[in-house]
């Protein structure tokens, strides 16, 4: 099968290196490579020049590596594949070759450098931060239907997980009853550590799932991601077991409205500023905004966070095709905590939530 989509995304990649002046592109982040390539195994790079563009990878991936990135060079050799690519690059004459210089380390970058010919060193490697992160955070329609089948797969596997936090089991149990339900569903695996927090522990942010049991009356906020064909879902629920107080509900209630609010801020061209502020005004108005301490959301797809960050004062514009997370919370420190958390595909016209299949209402178990 030949990869299209792959194809069209290293012909716009090829154009942004020629856009910035430079006549070679070195790629070494995994999903960057899978991203331009469609090869998902553990160790490879991607380089391109004059057009032309290779997959480097090592003996345990021939096979692999052959299907996945079919329509273009694959070259299979000994040592680190950022070096081989180099040696490429070098050898096809590249004077000025584009790195990412955030997923590079000093002492890759110095043996990248060394695997240049002296006499072409100099000005060799040109720093572009991000480039190929920035084009993935537009999503295409490839990847837009692997995500709702992520996300789908996400909803299902939380409801029918549902019904075993009624046993008042411990946070791990009911981690495992998601990660079994998760994977008889198909997923790969799960996009992160599952987070589930009962009770006061619901005040961590990122409470991972303990041996703690279950309160008998309280909230309990599970957060957790399945990963479908190499797409990563995330979504937050946060579900009151026992007889709720009337304050209880009432931040809840803030919560889902920040949430809602920002859900309804979505919409191609609006800064992530923007968003991040509809949800943070409504917590001020209920003055819980204190006690919202993280971003509201993220960009997610093949990696749990990429790029947009949906965050105070960030002016990036958001645009039709990205898949971010709006997930605003409160966390009061030794009460309870709060997060509900839904994954949008961008608009230009608003958003489509794709975790709309699990219900967001109050939930009193
Ligand atoms: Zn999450
Ligand atoms: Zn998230």
């Amino acid at each position: 099968m030949l990869r299209m989509a792959e194809k069209d995304r290293r012909k716009k990649a090829w154009a942004a290196v020629q856009a910035a002046g430079a006549d070679g592109l070195l790629v070494t982040e995994l999903a960057d490579v899978r991203w331009l390539s469609g090869f998902t195994g553990s160790s490879a790079a991607v380089a391109l020049a004059g057009g032309r563009a290779a997959l480097f990878t090592d003996g345990r991936y021939t096979t692999q590596a052959r299907s996945e990135a079919a329509g273009m060079r694959v070259a299979i050799g000994k040592g680190s594949p950022a070096l081989l690519a180099t040696k490429w690059l070098a050898e096809r004459g590249v004077r000025r070759c584009l790195f990412d210089p955030t997923v590079t380390t000093v002492a890759a970058y110095d043996a990248l450098r060394k695997a240049v010919p002296t006499e072409m060193r100099r000005g060799f490697f040109v720093a572009s931060p991000g480039l190929v992160a920035g084009m993935r955070e537009i999503k295409d329609t490839f990847e837009q239907d692997r995500m709702r089948a992520a996300a789908a797969l996400g909803c299902r596997v939380f409801n029918e997980a549902l019904p075993a936090m009624a046993s008042h089991a411990s946070e791990a149990e009911f981690a495992l009853a998601l990660e079994v339900a998760a994977r008889s569903g198909g997923a790969e695996g799960m996009s992160f550590e599952t987070i589930v927090a009962g009770g006061i522990r619901s005040a961590l942010p990122h409470g991972r799932a303990s041996l703690a049991r279950l309160p008998r009356r309280g909230f309990v906020t599970v957060d957790f991601g399945v990963v479908l064909d190499g797409y990563c879902s995330d979504m937050t629920r946060t579900v009151f077991l026992g007889k709720a107080k009337s304050r209880e509900r009432a931040v809840y209630h803030s919560v889902l409205e920040a949430q809602q609010a920002a859900v309804a801020a979505v919409r191609a061209g609006v800064s992530c500023g923007e968003v991040d502020e509809a949800a943070r005004s409504v917590l001020r108005r209920a003055r819980l905004d204190k006690w919202f301490t993280h971003s509201t959301g993220h960009g997610v797809v093949l990696e749990i966070h990429e790029g947009p960050r949906i965050a105070a004062r960030q002016t990036q514009p958001l645009a039709a095709g990205m898949v971010i997370t709006i997930e605003p919370g409160v966390y009061l420190p030794g009460e309870f905590g709060i997060r509900i958390e839904d994954t949008v595909v961008v608009t230009e016209t608003g958003c489509e939530v794709i975790t709309a299949a699990s219900p967001k209402d109050w939930m009193e178990l």
